[in-house]
């Protein structure tokens, strides 16, 4: 567990603080000084054990920020917290390099505080490429980005930036000058682009010959921001901070988009997607894949008897089931409604009527228990395992077959290549 060190003589704020970390950010736990003293014990106790100090300016027996420093020398990072504070005071907090500064001014502080621990935790795993050539500036960028715990990378022209993206594919974000020799920043933001988008690599583009067009060409050939040199930390920060979260909000977009909401399967979007990929690597190397539909029986009667919540309960379970079955290489699809489609790659042949039935099997055995209710069901299968030019004929294939499992009795798998003696074949019923 990770240690968070709290210094507030507030016993209000303090323990406010204090049990929101605990019901809101479960890996932690505090330690909590109500001065100056205390908190050098503590320090003394558990070395720099901490993964981040939240400090009040104003204590008892050191009025003055003088916490700041003690914490900062035992290289815990800080944030800063007051009732109210002068410019120039604020602006002595941020040379001493904390991580950042927060009114004290009830719960939206707290609430602030909670999202910036989050985001130091997550910039742990955030790689940043940090471009210029001059190393003074470099180590500048890089202790800024350090102090809020994102990993860094270096490069000194965007040659060798190039080289460092693309061997190190998982860097997030590339802070860059503008003027270096070989390859400048202008020429640097078009060659990422060529190879990465906006959803995996956010760029910021940085110059001290600052003027409107600089930026405004810096966007315009695929930054996502700029800032102009000088600049103040806060304001480093917040633009730093607002350029990792356009990545994670586009990714966040882009993974709710591909799930189903009631069974966390992908869905009918997805397996279109990825399903078209799958279908054409198997054309091209010449490997099988198989196509299964999938329609739950007689389920409006489900739904007509125990109600439409126990109905989602039961397409939950199915999900779950189904997700278990099979690879994470294969596609498990909520389809719509009661319908789900199963993409499988590289299956033998001969087991894939098997797979299937057992499949079919275990549904029929599955009971599901809702309100102390016991309910239920059985599904019927087409599957589709001759390989076609189009995934979608082969969709239309796999329903076909499905809609002749409905008509000859539910409860079954109809699939296109096994006749009912090469299926009881392969069940062994017959040798
Ligand atoms: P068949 O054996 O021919 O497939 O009969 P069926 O009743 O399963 O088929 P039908 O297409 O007539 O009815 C499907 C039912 O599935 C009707 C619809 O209300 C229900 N359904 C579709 N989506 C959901 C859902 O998300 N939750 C619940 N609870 N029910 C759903
Ligand atoms: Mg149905
Ligand atoms: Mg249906």
């Amino acid at each position: 567990m990770s240690k968070i060190l709290i210094v507030e003589d507030s016993k209000l704020f303090g323990s406010v603080l204090q049990s929101e970390i605990k019901s809101r950010l479960n890996e932690f736990t505090t330690f909590w000084a109500q001065d100056y003293n205390e908190a050098e014990k503590i320090l003394d106790e558990h070395g720099n054990d901490f993964f981040i100090s939240l400090l009040d300016l104003n204590l008892p027996d050191a009025p003055n920020g003088e916490i700041v420093d003690l914490v900062l020398d035992r290289e815990v990072p800080a944030i800063v917290f007051t009732g109210d504070i002068s410019e120039e005071a604020r602006d002595r907090i941020w040379e001493k390099n904390v991580a950042d500064y927060v009114f004290k001014d009830g719960e939206q502080s707290i609430d602030y505080i909670i999202a910036m621990i989050n985001r130091l935790k997550r910039n742990q795993n955030i790689k940043v490429l940090v471009v210029d050539d001059s190393i003074f500036s470099r180590k500048v960028i890089s202790d800024l980005l350090k102090i809020h715990l994102y990993t860094i990378f270096e490069a000194v022209d965007g040659i060798e930036a190039m080289k460092v993206l693309l061997e190190n594919r998982d860097i997030k974000m590339v802070i860059t000058d503008y003027n270096m020799p070989n390859m400048d920043g202008f020429e640097l933001t078009k060659e990422i682009r060529k190879k990465f988008g906006r959803d995996e690599l956010s760029i910021v583009g940085l110059s001290g010959e600052g003027s409107g067009i600089m930026s405004a060409r810096f966007i315009k050939y695929g930054a996502n921001d700029f800032i102009n040199k000088p600049f103040l930390q806060e304001e480093f920060y917040c633009r730093i901070t607002q350029a990792v979260e356009m990545i994670e909000n586009v990714n966040k977009i882009k993974e709710l988009s591909n799930v189903d909401y009631l069974t966390g399967l992908v869905n009918r979007r997805f397996l279109f997607e990825a399903g078209h990929r799958l279908h054409a690597a198997s054309l091209r190397k010449q490997t099988t894949i198989a196509i299964a539909m999938l329609d739950i029986d007689f389920f409006k009667n489900v739904n007509d008897s125990y109600g439409h919540d126990a109905g989602d309960e039961v397409l939950r379970e199915i999900a779950a089931l189904l997700k278990k079955r099979f690879r994470d290489t294969d596609i498990v699809a909520r389809f719509g409604g009661e319908e789900f489609c199963i993409l499988v790659a590289n299956m033998d042949k001969k087991e894939i009527f098997r797979i299937f039935d057992e499949l079919r099997e275990q549904i029929s055995q599955t009971s599901v228990k809702v309100k102390g209710q016991v309910i239920n069901v059985t599904a019927s299968f087409g599957v589709c395992t001759e390989i076609q030019g189009a995934m979608e004929d082969m969709i239309k294939q796999a329903d076909m077959l499905l809609y002749q499992a409905k008509e000859n009795g539910r409860n079954r798998v109809m699939t296109d290549l096994v006749s009912r003696k090469e299926a009881s074949k392969s069940l062994g019923l017959i040798k």
